[in-house]
């Protein structure tokens, strides 16, 4: 039995915005979904499942909800939702999050303290699943993936166990949750290390779609050279003709380069020259506070339909830059996406005096420094 313990089944009033993933291009049909809301209940609901027969699914938002494949009829769709909070120690350099926290509960907290978790390119990702997926973010050059950023973890195993892990306390276990993702136990907190960040330097230089080849080109040649404070990623972002969207954007198609570098605005400035010289239409470069990472790259706030893919290279030759433009950029069949939010956490280069496009974007945060000068 689940006494006390929210539980939706099929066809009750709720079920609908019960068992709707983030990923609304998911449609997940479980047995039913159970939302706990302390370790206790966690421990209650996997009892109960396994004496039922049921297995037991675990999701946060549903961020990643494509990667549980069908839920069917034999499984139990745990829900973390409800369990929230986020406890800072700044002085140890240390978080403890609860598993249904975001990156931007911690960074609203770890970021007035010049201190960053290593996050990526999401603020409204969920900590637990992205930490024990591996996590790749922007401080990863320096500081490596997030999942070994982790200081102990608290889970409640498949017999119903609530335990503590950490490297000398069931160390196998520790191990196989960093980078296992949720295959060992529900997690019901998580401690990770924060990183100090007393300066950082972050922006984004986009040119027209035309220049894709010559930007990917430049771009490709450019990284092997950066010191391991600088994180970078290069896109194409095609912007979809609808209404909402700023007016000198509308419709455009661009390819971006955006980079977080962990130093001042002199140095950042400098290691940027190669990109600037191939003249950006729009350079939003500024020195930021570390919480401006989560929206960077402008990833949707709001659930979406999506499919993404990944892969890690161990070298990205001319060729297979040649390939990625032709499959995607000018000249290919490749289709819109859509942008949900606008730059707002990085003070933008140009003003809203002088630039239109900055008069669409929302205020930027005040960082207490001056917007960057100019590129050359
Ligand atoms: C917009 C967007 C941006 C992203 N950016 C990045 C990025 O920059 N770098 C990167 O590395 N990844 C990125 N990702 C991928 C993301 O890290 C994974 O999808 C991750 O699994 C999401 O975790 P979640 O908790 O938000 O999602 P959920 O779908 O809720 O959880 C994902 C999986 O994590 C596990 N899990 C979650 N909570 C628990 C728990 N309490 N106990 C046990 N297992 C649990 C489960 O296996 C679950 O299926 C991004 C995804 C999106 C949608």
């Amino acid at each position: 039995m689940l006494n006390g313990v929210d539980v939706v089944k099929a066809g009750e009033t709720d079920w609908d915005s019960a068992r709707v993933a983030w990923n609304l291009a998911v449609d997940q049909r479980p047995a039913m979904v159970a939302r706990p809301g302390n370790a206790d209940e966690v421990a209650a609901v996997v009892n109960f499942a396994r004496e039922e027969g049921l297995r037991v699914a675990v999701q946060a938002e549903g961020h990643g909800a494509n990667a549980l494949g069908e839920l069917g009829e034999d499984t139990l769709l745990l829900k973390t939702g409800r369990m929230t909070g986020v406890e800072i120690d700044a002085e140890n350099r240390r978080v403890r999050v609860g598993p249904a926290a975001k990156w931007s509960d911690v960074s609203d907290l770890a970021s007035p303290q010049g201190l960053a978790a290593l996050s990526g390119s999401s603020a409204e990702v969920g900590v637990v699943g992205y930490t024990l997926g591996g996590g790749h973010g922007w401080l990863a050059r320096k500081y490596g993936f997030a999942c070994n950023s982790a200081i102990a973890v608290e889970l409640v195993t498949a017999d119903g166990r609530l335990i503590r892990t950490d490297h000398e306390k069931e160390p196998d276990l520790f191990w196989a949750l960093r980078g296992g993702g949720g295959n060992f136990g529900v997690v019901t907190a998580l401690e990770l290390e924060l990183y100090p960040v007393p300066e950082l330097y972050a922006g984004m230089l986009a040119w027209p779609w035309e220049r894709t080849s010559d930007v990917f080109h430049a771009w490709r040649e450019w990284v092997p050279g950066l010191p391991d404070e600088m994180g970078t990623w290069a896109r194409i972002f095609q912007v979809p003709p609808m209404p909402d969207i700023p007016e000198p954007v509308r419709g455009r198609q661009l390819v971006v380069v955006e980079a977080a570098y962990l130093g001042d605005e002199d140095v950042g400035s400098e290691l940027l020259l190669p990109l600037r010289e191939l003249g950006p239409e729009i350079d939003t470069f500024a020195a930021a506070p570390p919480a401006s990472l989560g929206h960077l790259h402008m990833d949707p706030e709001d659930p979406v339909p999506f499919a993404g893919n990944g892969q890690v290279l161990d070298e990205l030759p001319a060729e297979a830059v040649d390939a990625v433009v032709a499959a995607a950029g000018p000249g290919s069949e490749s289709n819109h996406s859509r942008p949900r939010r606008w730059p707002r956490s990085l003070n933008a280069r140009a003003t809203p005096a002088t630039d239109p496009m900055a008069r669409e974007w929302s205020p930027p945060i005040d960082t207490g420094k001056p917007p960057c000068a100019s590129p050359a």
